[in-house]
Formats: structure tokens, C-alpha cells, sequence
């Protein structure tokens, strides 16, 4: 029996049931197949670039966005106009406007302000990050005023984005998704993430893991006996590693291990900080004080170290990089290596735990899965490979793709579509980081350890530290450290009208739940009394309160209306100017108008086309009205002249309008 940590009577309060939501999250209303959800698709939340899939006629269909590209960049901007721009649009122009340029929140989110993680990277980011409630929120100008926004927000505005990608693309509303996250993420860190889904107006059925996402790409198609395979995953920000058995379909997670902090990101600093030293050198100017040309030099940093990975030498160039000063310097890839080869090195350490904690040998891995783009250098390719005893990793995945295609996948299972062929596949996941209570002397006593199959039950018993002992605290954290004051805190309840006992002799269980849905119950019992009670959750410290969630939501939905009004006002300029260019064309093009036309007629069409190009010239800025009224206007002079043409040609076509023009043109 283990002795509970002394205990003060604290004034009593009615409180029932404990429920923490835990790794591998799933909404709590989440029945499959029971509810019709529509088309759901499958998000990776990347710290850099986001990915969208879906799944449909039997296969996943990965997503372009509206520039063609297959990955969007994690990025929001806000321009001086007040123009919100995600994505492609937004990274574009970081380097013009880098103070409202925002990225990589997948750093900061489910983070408090005092994480070390955060504080560091802080330093490091053109825009401004500040403390609000303990939380790291981001400082932008939105038009002529000042926002703030927490990281939900903003990969709420991410997730908005993906959404309207798989929108357009499949032509119908979607409201379902499952989003990927790192193996590592912590309790808050999902949850976090999920609340961003529910500002972006997207159930998050499921959340999963990342590694187990790409193991379904890896591994769907292969239908050979049972396999061990070994996923690592090297993104931008993240590094996640898991042990995953797939027999037939199903895959099962042995063991999981990671860092949530190491990525491409952490490489570029480094060259980063190099240049920035050697600059100083030969200019004897501080790069750090001026923030357009540090975002210069990482947008070129990063392309050079891509480049590194498939040749052994680029240069770095950068005109005017600071007051006049060119910038231009050779990296080599053994320079790259030299200045990263410790972060590089220290991915191996998650591997051996995780070897450790599946009970495994190197030898006992039949594959070895490369996922995230950083897995394209050579040398970490060569690290994992020296590793593993001089075995080649597997290739034939994009990994760039692998961890979408995976939500995509758990997407058709859960989700319901008039052509959906669901997948075969069930996935058996392990609860990452291990659970329990504090004890006496701040100790941490694990009920659920680490790499734990879920779901789980398990139950434990403690007792009273003083005589009389009528209220009992619990402490809930997650965690793998000794003391619980290094460990994540994510939740305390009490436990009252514990009858008045000698100190050490009252049966209280304690018992953990994690249910399939990975929700964790945790509930205290006095077997002496058969009291069960008493349980509420205090961890709102790194959580949005529900009245921030919904001023949140409110906001989102005054952007949408903000960025639907901007498309609106596009469109209608869209329309005139193509209307307008048609008609130039078609009167200027002998073998169309240009010879059907009267002198007269063409000379007037030619007149209000000028005249239109003008008023649009000197219009960049009008409203939809205006735009529509300017049309109006130019196809009534038009579509008389036209449908004269017509009626003159005999076809038939009495009736004229612009729709019948546009065919015409
Ligand atoms: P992910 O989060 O998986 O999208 O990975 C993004 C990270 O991969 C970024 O830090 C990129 O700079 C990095 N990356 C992408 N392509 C390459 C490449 N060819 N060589 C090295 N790093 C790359």
C-alpha cells in the first residue's frame, strides 16, 4: 500500500466524475458508422507545410490546393491592407513582411508561456510572440490595429484552409476530419489541438499519431505475413519515432518515442547563426537587428540545405542583404554536417528507447520507414542505416505525402461516402507517455506506464498520511520522470467524507481508464465506505477557458465573412476584366467580331471597352456594386449591337446576353 501525501481539510465542494482526454484523442461523441459523418478527411498539421487527403473509390486521392501544390506552407499573414492571406500566398511574402508573417505555431501550441521550448524559439521569430495567462499568444497588425492570436487560432486558420482545399476539390461542405500529431505530444498539445479544430468549424474525430499515420501508407498494400517495421519521422519541427507490428491490416503500435522539438527548422538555425558570425566578421553588421534580412538568409539557408541533399556544394546569395551589403558565401555539405552532426546524432537516442521499450533488437526490424523531409539528407539517411548494422531504410514513399495518405485512411473508416469503399484496417495504438498520481514527498507513482496498449484499466491502492483524514487530493500527471515537479500536471480532484481513521488504515482505489477512444477516466474509491467520488478537472492554466473557445469561434467566422467579401469584390473585378479583355480581343480578331461588325458598331464597342479599361485602371479598389454596375453598363451598349449581328446572320439567336456572348467569344 502506498502512503498518500499529507492531506489538509479542505472545504468541501460536489464534484462527480473525472475525464481527462489523453493521448490518442477522439471526440467524445465519436461513434463510428453510428453517426453519418459525411466525407472525412485527413489532415497532417505540419510544423512548415500542411497536407490534405481523402479517401474515395477505393483509394487516397492526396489534394493540390489552388496553386497545384500537393503541400500548403503552415502560414498566416496579415497584410497592410488587412488582407488575411494562408499558405502559399502567405509565405510568399514573409520576406516583405515578416513582423505579420506567422509560422510555426505547431511549436508553441498546448505550450505554457515558461517552456523552455517556447523561450527559445521566441527569440528566433519575426513576429511577436507574448504572455497572456501564461500562454505564448502571437502580436500582429491586422489593418491599422493591433490583434493578438493564440497558436489554436492560428492553426485553426490552417486547418480552415485545408478544409476549404478538400472543399473545392470535392465540390461539396466537409465537417469531419482526422488531423495528425506527433507521437510525443503531450495531453495539452492535443487538446489544443482539437479545440483548433472546433474554432475552425471542423470536428476532429480523431487525432493519430504521426508515425502510426505513415505506417499505414507504408504498409497498406503489403499484405505479406507479420512484419515489425520501424517508422522514423523527421519533419520540420517534430521528430517522432514508433515501433509498429502490421499483420494483415492491422497495425499495432509497440512502443513510441520521439523529441518535440528537433526538425529541419533546428538545422537552418544553425547554418543560420554560421553565416550570421561570419558576416559580422567581414561587415561588422548584426543580421539579429534587422529582422527582413534574417528572413532573407533563412529562406536561403533552407533551400541551400535542401540542395545539400542532393549535391555536395551551393552557394548562398542574397543582393543587399543589410545596408547595401551583399551577401554571398559557399556551403558545403560537410559543413552542414559539421554544424549539425549533434542534433543529427541525437536522434538515435529515441530509437534505442524505443527498441528498449519494445523489447527488440535492431535485428528484429524488418523495415526501416523514412518519413518528413528532413529525412532526405544523406547523412541522417546514413546514421539510421550504420544503425541498423548497414541495412538500407525503405524508399518508395513520398514523405512528404506518407502521413496525410495515413489520415486519409483512418478517414475512410470512420467516415461514410456514396462511393467509399472503407479500408481494411484496424490500428491497435499505445498511449506515449505514461500516467499516475503524486505521493508523498512530491513522488510520481505510475499507474499506466508508457507504451501501454490502450485501452487500459488499471487500478492501484493508497491510503491517509494523518489521523482523521477526511479529504484526499489527487494529482493527476503524465510524464516519465521520478518527482512530479518534472512532470506534466493534467488534473486534481478530491476525494471527501473519508470517515475519521487512524492514519494508513482507510482502502482508497485508484483507478485509470483509458478507454478506446483514448479518453482517460480516473476515479477514487473509499472501499470502506464504498464512497466513488469527487472528481473534477483544474488544468484549465494551459487551456482556452470555453468563453475564449467561443469569441474565438466567433472571430474565425468574422473572418471568413472578411475573406469571403475580399473573393466576392475579386470575382466581380474578375468578371468585368475578363468580360472587358473578351470584347477587345474579339473586335481586334479579324475572323471573328472584328468582321462581322459595322464601321459604326465596332468603333462604339472599341470606345466603351477603352473606356471601361480605364475606369477599371483608376477602380482598383471598388465594391461589387460598382464592379457589377460597370458591367450592366457595358453590356448594354453591347448586347443590342450583338444580337442585331445575329438576327442579321440568320442563326436564330434572338435572345443576347452575356453568357451567350462569353460562348460566342
Ligand atoms: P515536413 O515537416 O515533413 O514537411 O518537413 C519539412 C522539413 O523538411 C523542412 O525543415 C524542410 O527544410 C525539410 N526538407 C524538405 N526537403 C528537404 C531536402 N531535400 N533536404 C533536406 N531537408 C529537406
Amino acid at each position: 500500500m502506498t502512503i498518500y501525501r499529507n492531506m489538509r481539510t479542505i472545504p468541501t465542494c460536489v464534484i462527480l466524475l473525472l475525464v481527462v482526454t489523453c493521448r490518442h484523442v477522439q471526440a467524445e461523441d465519436t461513434e463510428p458508422k453510428v453517426e453519418d459523418f459525411g466525407t472525412v478527411i485527413g489532415i497532417d498539421l505540419g510544423t512548415t507545410y500542411s497536407c490534405v487527403g481523402v479517401y474515395r473509390k477505393g483509394h487516397v486521392e492526396i489534394i493540390p490546393n489552388e496553386q497545384g501544390n500537393r503541400i500548403t506552407p503552415s502560414y498566416v499573414a496579415f497584410t497592410p491592407e488587412g488582407e488575411r492571406l494562408i499558405g502559399d500566398a502567405a509565405k510568399n511574402q514573409l520576406t516583405t513582411n515578416p513582423e505579420n508573417t506567422i509560422f510555426d505555431v505547431k511549436r508553441l501550441i498546448g505550450r505554457p508561456w515558461n517552456d523552455k521550448s517556447v523561450q527559445h524559439d521566441i527569440q528566433y521569430y519575426p513576429f511577436k510572440v507574448i504572455n497572456k495567462n501564461n500562454r505564448p499568444y502571437v502580436k500582429v497588425k491586422v489593418g491599422s490595429g493591433d490583434k493578438v492570436f493564440s497558436p489554436e487560432e492560428i492553426s485553426a486558420m490552417v486547418l480552415s484552409k485545408m478544409k476549404e482545399i478538400a472543399e473545392t476539390y470535392l465540390g461539396k461542405n466537409v465537417t469531419h476530419a482526422v488531423v495528425t500529431v506527433p507521437a510525443y505530444f503531450n495531453d495539452a498539445q492535443r487538446r489544443a489541438t482539437k479545440d483548433a479544430g472546433t474554432i475552425a468549424g471542423l470536428n476532429i474525430l480523431r487525432l493519430i499519431n504521426e508515425p502510426t499515420a505513415a505506417s499505414i501508407a507504408y504498409g497498406l498494400d503489403k499484405s505479406e505475413g507479420e512484419k515489425n517495421i520501424l517508422v522514423f519521422d523527421l519533419g520540420g519541427g517534430t521528430f517522432d519515432v514508433s515501433i509498429l507490428t502490421i499483420d494483415h491490416g492491422v497495425f499495432e503500435v509497440l512502443a513510441t518515442n520521439g523529441d518535440t522539438h528537433l526538425g529541419g527548422e533546428d538545422f537552418d538555425q544553425r547554418v543560420m547563426e554560421f553565416f550570421i558570425k561570419l558576416y559580422k566578421k567581414k561587415t561588422k553588421r548584426n543580421l539579429h537587428e534587422d529582422s527582413r534580412a534574417i528572413q532573407k538568409l533563412r529562406r536561403e539557408v533552407e533551400k541551400a540545405k535542401r540542395a545539400l541533399s542532393s549535391q555536395h556544394q551551393t552557394r548562398v546569395e542574397i543582393e543587399s542583404l543589410m545596408g547595401g551589403h551583399d551577401f554571398s558565401e559557399v556551403l558545403t555539405r560537410a559543413k552542414l554536417e559539421e554544424l549539425n552532426l549533434d542534433l543529427f546524432k541525437s536522434t538515435l537516442k529515441p530509437v534505442k528507447s524505443a527498441l528498449e521499450d519494445g523489447n527488440m533488437k535492431t535485428t528484429d526490424i524488418q523495415d526501416i520507414v523514412l518519413v518528413g523531409g528532413s529525412t532526405r539528407i544523406p547523412k541522417i539517411q546514413q546514421l539510421v542505416k550504420e544503425f541498423f548494422g548497414g541495412r538500407e531504410p525503405s524508399k518508395g514513399i513520398n514523405p512528404d505525402e506518407a502521413i496525410a495518405y495515413g489520415a486519409a485512411v483512418q478517414g475512410g473508416v470512420l467516415g461514410s461516402d456514396e462511393d467509399n469503399k472503407t479500408p481494411d484496417l484496424l490500428i491497435l495504438d499505445v498511449n506515449s507517455m505514461s500516467l499516475g498520481i503524486e505521493t508523498i514527498g512530491g513522488v510520481m507513482s505510475k499507474i499506466i506506464s508508457r507504451n501501454t496498449a490502450i485501452p487500459t484499466k488499471k487500478t492501484q491502492q493508497f491510503t491517509t498520511t494523518e489521523d482523521d483524514q477526511d479529504v484526499m487530493e489527487v494529482l493527476v500527471y503524465e510524464g516519465e520522470r521520478a518527482m512530479t515537479k518534472d512532470n506534466h500536471i493534467l488534473g486534481k480532484f478530491d476525494l471527501k467524507g473519508i470517515p475519521p481513521a487512524e492514519r494508513g488504515e482507510p482502502q482508497i482505489d485508484v483507478t485509470f481508464e483509458i478507454d478506446v477512444n483514448g479518453i482517460l477516466t480516473v476515479t477514487a474509491e473509499d472501499i470502506g465506505t464504498g464512497n466513488k467520488n469527487n472528481i473534477v478537472i483544474q488544468n484549465d492554466e494551459n487551456r482556452l477557458s470555453p468563453a475564449e473557445m467561443e469569441k474565438m469561434i466567433q472571430d474565425a467566422e468574422e473572418f471568413a465573412e472578411e475573406d469571403r467579401k475580399v473573393k466576392e469584390k475579386t470575382d466581380a473585378r474578375n468578371e468585368l476584366d475578363t468580360y472587358v479583355y473578351s470584347l477587345r480581343n474579339q473586335i481586334n480578331d479579324k475572323n471573328k467580331l472584328g468582321a462581322k461588325l459595322s464601321a459604326g458598331d465596332k468603333s462604339t464597342i472599341e470606345k466603351v471597352v477603352a473606356d471601361s479599361i480605364k475606369w477599371l485602371d483608376s477602380h482598383e479598389d471598388a465594391s461589387v456594386e460598382e464592379y457589377q454596375k460597370q458591367k450592366t453598363e457595358l453590356e448594354e451598349v453591347v448586347k443590342p449591337i450583338m444580337n442585331k449581328l445575329y438576327t442579321a446572320s440568320g442563326d436564330g439567336k434572338k435572345e443576347d446576353d452575356s453568357s451567350h456572348l462569353h460562348e460566342d467569344l
